[in-house]
């Protein structure tokens, strides 16, 4: 019930800002303009913040089309699909090009051999001067012509290979959105899963270790009502880069759910991984938050953490379970804590108990 309260008043602070942006600008107070304007209020689209403020800047304004815009580049539901789709059609297009010009470039091959054999023919038959003359011209005519088809199949080929790279960065960019979380920028829950499995087959497979960490920040309940959501979501981005500081390109950081993170260790053994743990906790709690705006003074966050490493009768959700287990026994003992599986408090505590 709490939780929903919170939620209430969460959410109702972006819908106040949402309307008075809309008030403000005198626009209409359609569902798709609230969206767009609800979601600058969250600050989850860095992107979609920064167009409005361009927009605004430059021209004072939000018109109609720029809305329409900024709702299907950032906000449309099928905005991932279409955009796949676009690129779909595009590749589809570039390799009908690419084939007619290899059609028209073996049809010009075939009609350059046959007028040589018709040339040597009539060299053979060719009784003067004059007629070799002629025919060593059109030989030149023609090795000429083959020359300039030559160089516009390679201009065109050249122009192809770079539309096509395009594309490929393009498609890059739209499956990483798809698996990126927009608050945080680090991986979302759909890459989590995806990698935790993988993660889980390849240390099998190599029979290495592989560890998993679980953080949740503590009293995030009390930071966001002492000072608000959106201070509350600039916290989150900062555990988020500290977790990223502290973790090897092999690992994977993920956004887990509200304020809860986790991190896939490969290769990892659980001694390894609470030094990790230990360094992420220190730069949080060592980070003295201030207001950028205002320069107000918020105290400090902590976090508690718990970790776990794979064992041979583990499943995907049995790490998970046990990871989480942990993290519930750091909160249990006070907090600011990492603890593991192997610390005597977590197994003599048995299940996870749920802490409010
Ligand atoms: P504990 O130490 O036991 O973890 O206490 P807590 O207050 O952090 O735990 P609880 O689960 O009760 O509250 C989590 C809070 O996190 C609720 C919600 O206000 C906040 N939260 C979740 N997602 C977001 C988010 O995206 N942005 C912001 N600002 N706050 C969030
Ligand atoms: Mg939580
Ligand atoms: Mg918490």
């Amino acid at each position: 019930m709490a939780e929903a309260a919170d939620e209430h008043e969460r959410t109702m602070a972006f819908a106040e800002i949402a309307l008075g942006q809309i008030k403000a600008l005198r626009q209409a107070a359609t569902p798709r303009n609230f969206e767009i304007w609800y979601a600058y209020a969250t600050g989850y689209h860095p992107s979609l913040n920064q167009r409005i403020n361009e927009t605004l800047k430059n021209s004072g304004v939000l018109a109609e089309n720029n809305l329409e815009n900024i709702y299907a580049t950032y906000l449309s539901p099928t905005r991932l699909t279409e955009r796949i789709d676009e690129v779909g059609s595009q590749v589809k297009g570039e390799i009908e090009q690419v084939m007619s010009m290899i059609d028209s470039a073996a049809g010009s091959a075939n009609s350059y051999t046959e007028s040589l054999a018709g040339m040597s023919e009539k060299i053979g038959q060719s009784k003067d001067r004059e007629g070799l003359r002629t025919i060593v011209e059109s030989l030149v005519h023609t090795a000429k012509e083959m020359e300039v088809s030559n160089i516009k199949l390679e201009e065109r080929l050249t122009a192809s290979k770079r539309e096509i790279l395009d594309l490929h960065a393009n498609l890059e960019a739209v499956r990483s959105e798809s698996l990126t979380d927009p608050l945080t920028q680090l991986a979302n829950r759909k890459f989590f899963d995806t990698t935790l499995e993988n993660a889980i087959a390849e240390a099998r497979a190599k029979n290495e270790a592989l560890s998993l960490m679980l953080t949740d920040i503590d009293h995030f309940k009390n930071f966001n009502d002492n000072f608000g959501h959106l201070t509350g979501d600039q916290v989150l981005r900062l555990v988020a880069m500290s977790m990223k500081q502290n973790v090897k390109g092999q690992d994977t950081t993920a956004r887990y759910g509200g304020e809860e993170f986790a991190i896939i260790l490969p290769n990892t053994v659980l001694r390894s991984a609470i030094t990790v743990a230990d360094h992420i906790r220190r730069a949080v709690m060592t980070k003295e938050l201030m207001k950028r705006s205002t320069g107000e003074h918020l105290g400090r966050v902590t976090v508690s953490i718990g970790v776990a490493t794979l064992h041979k009768a583990d499943t995907l959700q049995s790490l998970i379970e046990r990871t989480d287990g942990c993290l519930y026994a750091a909160k249990r003992h006070g907090r600011n804590r990492v603890m593991c599986e192997t610390d005597p408090e977590v197994t003599a505590g048995g299940t996870a108990m749920q802490v409010a």
